[in-house]
């Protein structure tokens, strides 16, 4: 490349060499060579603007073929620029074809895919988002999502970071497809949302909760029946059945309780939201301290303290059975003699219930997986304090119904605290004088 040019560049200097000697033999002719020089170089000059005319020209005209064919350094610079800008074009055209084919892939993604800006603004979406979410091309594009998807769920949930999925939103198209949803921070200033069709799967969710709900429903009366009888024989009726009798009541005592966790489970899963009244928590900390005294038997010293005199907004039964099983918990896997302590506090704004224990404490590998149905950490410790290995499930469900969060801090050997964050929206300032229950 730098030789041709190079060469082109001698072609140059050699014809302008050329001319002045022409120029100075016919200056030295007409006896006039200041005056031919002087020709000479304005003519080298003019070439030269003139060519820089022609260069602008072409380069601001469409034509992509070099105007200039000759061997100087002109038509050298021309046929640069010529392969320059063929291979821009080119380039141009692969990306083209690259995009044109990842919009065409987009385009047939069964999910629906949205382009936002941070504002949520639509900038982009996909054929399925027309079939899922109701758009239409071009008449939707710039405006705002949250205008068109018209869902309070989906609006609150765009103003949060979206780090968590959206799960089961009726599709604006057709009530009867559920969508999950998911945003993806994209380029700057920008969000992918995908919303994708889990009407099966919902389906089968449904199915799964119906079955568990029936077999548990089914269970409950031969249960009855079974503990009923087995309550009816006296001790000293049959004294040397006795040590058997106990077992089996211990046992049918325990599938009892199995079976109403889970259909506590089951009608938590099936409410989308629960009485809103005012939990008098003085009251709730006093009925937990007498639950813990009772359970412990005097093995263990329990506290209250509360430091806020805030209320709760929400359902006071759930959140009794919530709080009781944390209480339970404590008094179950700590070792006698060991201290619990019940905390009713605000953490910032937000109002919080911890139950602390200096119990056994939860390696952290169990953490992740500690509130799922019947995850124990040692199956045979548990079975043996008589939990059913369903507490913290029920406890998860019911803080999800008040969109609290369940926080667990523990140490193997020194102990555990389990804290409900609740929002701020939940806190209640005191009642009057003679409004608590
Ligand atoms: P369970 O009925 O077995 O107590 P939970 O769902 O209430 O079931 O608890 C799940 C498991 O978490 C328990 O089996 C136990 O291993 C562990 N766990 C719960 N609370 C505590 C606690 N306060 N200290 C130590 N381990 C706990």
């Amino acid at each position: 490349m730098t030789g041709a040019f190079d060469r082109a560049w001698q072609i140059s200097l050699w014809r302008i060499a050329c001319l002045f000697v022409v120029a100075l033999v016919i200056g030295i002719l007409l006896d006039a060579i200041g005056l031919t020089l002087f020709a000479a170089s304005v003519a080298v000059l003019a070439y030269g603007l003139w060519r820089m005319r022609q260069l602008y020209r072409w380069l601001a005209g469409r034509s992509r073929r070099a105007p200039v064919d000759d061997d100087g350094i002109w038509g050298a610079t021309y046929r640069l620029l010529a392969r320059r800008q063929r291979s821009e074009i080119a380039r141009k055209r692969r990306l083209l074809r690259l995009l044109r084919a990842f919009r065409t892939t987009a385009a047939a993604l069964p999910d629906a895919t949205v382009v936002l800006a941070d504002d949520g603004a639509i900038l982009w979406f996909n054929t399925a988002a027309t079939r899922l979410l109701g758009l239409s091309y071009p008449h939707d594009v710039g405006g705002h999502f949250s205008n068109l998807v018209r869902s309070p769920r989906v609006t609150a949930w765009l103003d949060t970071d979206g780090s968590e999925n959206l799960l089961d939103i009726p599709a604006p198209t057709d009530d009867a497809i559920r969508l999950g949803l998911r945003l993806i921070p994209y380029a700057e200033g920008q969000r992918l949302l995908v919303a994708r069709d889990m009407s099966k799967l919902m389906q089968l969710e449904q199915v799964r909760r119906d079955f568990v709900a029936n077999v548990s429903h089914e269970l409950r009366t031969p249960l009855t029946v079974v503990h009923g009888y087995l309550d009816l024989i006296e001790p000293d009726q049959l004294p040397e059945l006795e040590p058997i009798l106990a077992e089996l009541r211990g046992q049918s005592r325990r599938m009892t309780q199995i079976v109403e966790d889970l259909l506590t489970l089951s009608r938590l899963e099936a409410q989308d939201s629960l009485p809103q009244e005012r939990v008098a928590m003085g009251a709730m900390l006093r009925t937990l301290k007498r639950e813990a005294d009772a359970l412990s038997q005097g093995r263990h010293t329990v506290t209250v303290e509360s430091s806020t005199d805030v209320d709760v907004l929400g359902s006071t039964k759930e959140l009794h059975s919530a709080f009781s099983n944390l209480v339970t918990n404590a008094v179950r896997y700590t070792p006698a003699g060991g201290q619990i302590r019940i905390q009713w506090l605000a953490r910032g704004h937000e109002p919080v219930f911890a139950v602390s224990d200096t119990g056994q404490g939860i390696a952290p590998a169990h953490l992740p997986r500690i509130t799922e149905r019947f995850y124990r950490v040692s199956t045979s410790r548990s079975r043996d304090s008589g939990g059913t290995g369903l507490g913290l499930s029920i406890v998860k469900h019911v803080l999800q119904l008040h969109q609290a969060r369940l926080t667990i801090d523990s140490e193997v050997g020194v102990g555990s605290t389990f804290s409900c964050v609740f929002g701020v929206e939940r806190a209640l300032e005191p009642a009057a004088i003679g409004d608590e229950a």
